[in-house]
């Protein structure tokens, strides 16, 4: 068991440190301010970061990305998590996995163009009534000839204002429940394709988060992204490893930075006499960040190394999304705690990772299923912990 990272992960690591430190942290007292980042700087630190070979590194090298394995893919995910997401997706792209399932000609229409940043795509499955009960969905898709004829809608889709394309998913057999589901590549533009408002949020300032709305809109096989009624069951083979990256490894790595910025204010801030670190009961606030940070990067990493060995650890990601995530809102509140009320003020980005923070506990599965995930999972017999002796 070896926890030494190799050369060549320590000097990715580095490589994208760097860049986040250079080139996103000046702009994101910016974005936050102006509430957008500006189009000459997301095509700027685009093009940095492409001609690093730093764009779509989770995508297979045969599609144009960086072919990392998912420890890799782990590792690169915490240091975004040192900055805010919409720099991330600017910067690194956003290549969903479930995008690999292209075939045929929808490898160059969709897949290549979006692991060569020429075009972008959001995962749209929330709608209004249908949130944490993915299979409750109404969105419809109906097969009439050679044509799918697709109504219905969906809210809080990520980028959407931003996006070329999305990953939809919809009915296609009422009869079949969660086997009558089906993805849909939908791109902007198609008659009947209306994108509706941002819808604003607590944080992520930057993004945006729209509803969509589809009226008759016609579409044809080669829009089909995997076998029809195998939609729910894909996305949710793929959104695995894709929850790990984006919620597990970025909520240790914002953790980290936050616990960082919050150990130079316990040093350098004095009252009574002394700096802040020196009281106990602030020391226990920063013991506590650093025991649970040091567990999630752990579990982080087992699960992921898990996955290059081929195993499926479903409930195992389920328990790192919630491990690092509620983490991530601890270290949080204990930072705006120790910082007093420059925690709160808006002169500091404490008051901003809190309140981004927050999120993390909701999107990909809010904490109660994955719960129930892990619950299930231990009630069928499974030990959903990591067990190194398991036969
Ligand atoms: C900023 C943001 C970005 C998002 N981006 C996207 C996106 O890009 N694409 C996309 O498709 N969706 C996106 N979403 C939607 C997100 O995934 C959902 O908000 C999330 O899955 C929860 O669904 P809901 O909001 O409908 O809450 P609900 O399902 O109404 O749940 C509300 C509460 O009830 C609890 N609850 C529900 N069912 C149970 C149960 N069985 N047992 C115990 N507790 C339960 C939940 O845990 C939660 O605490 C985004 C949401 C936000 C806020």
């Amino acid at each position: 068991m070896d926890l030494e990272l190799s050369h060549e992960q320590k000097l990715l690591v580095t490589t994208v440190r760097n860049f986040i430190a250079n080139e996103l942290h000046p702009l994101e007292g910016i974005v936050e301010a102006n509430g957008v980042l500006a189009r000459d700087d997301a095509q700027r630190i685009f093009e940095k970061s492409r001609a690093l070979g730093l764009y779509a590194m989770n995508v297979p090298e045969e599609f144009g990305g960086g072919g990392l394995s998912a420890l890799d893919t782990m590792l690169v995910e915490e240091q975004f998590g040192h900055t805010s997401d919409i720099l991330v997706r600017r910067a690194f792209g956003n290549v969903y996995e479930v995008l690999l399932s292209c075939r045929g000609a929808q490898i160059d229409r969709w897949l290549k163009p979006c692991a060569a940043g020429e075009r972008t795509c959001s995962i749209a499955f929330t709608e209004p009534e249908a949130g944490s009960d993915a299979a409750a969905i109404r969105t419809r898709a109906v097969r009439k000839g050679d044509r799918w004829v697709l109504n219905g809608g969906k809210h809080f889709i990520s980028d959407g204002l931003f996006s070329d394309f999305f990953v939809v998913t919809a009915v296609t057999d009422p009869a079949a429940g969660h086997r009558g589901i089906s993805l849909f590549l939908v791109d902007k533009g198609l008659t009947g394709f209306t994108i509706g408002r941002d819808q604003k949020m607590m944080g992520l300032r930057g993004t945006s988060h729209v509803g969509l709305s589809f009226s008759d809109v016609e579409l044809e096989d080669v829009h089909l992204l995997g076998s029809e009624g195998e939609g729910l069951k894909l996305a949710l083979s793929v959104l695995g490893r894709v929850r790990l990256a984006q919620v597990g490894a970025r909520s240790v790595g914002k953790a980290t930075r936050i616990l960082g910025l919050t150990l130079d204010h316990a040093r350098e801030r004095r009252q009574f006499s002394k700096a802040l670190g020196e009281f106990q009961m602030v020391q226990q606030m920063l013991a506590d960040s650093a025991i649970e940070i040091n567990a999630a990067r752990l579990a982080l990493w087992q699960t992921a190394m898990e996955i290059d060995r081929g195993i499926d650890p479903r409930e195992r990601i389920s328990l790192v999304k919630v491990q690092a995530s509620e983490t991530l809102g601890r270290v949080a509140d204990r930072a705006v705690q120790i910082f007093g009320g420059m925690g709160y003020c808006k002169d500091l980005p404490i008051e901003r990772y809190f309140r981004d923070a927050r999120i993390y506990r909701i999107f990909d599965g809010a904490s109660e299923i994955h719960r129930t995930v892990i619950a299930r999972s231990l009630m069928k017999g499974s030990t959903a912990t990591f067990d190194p002796y398991a036969q």
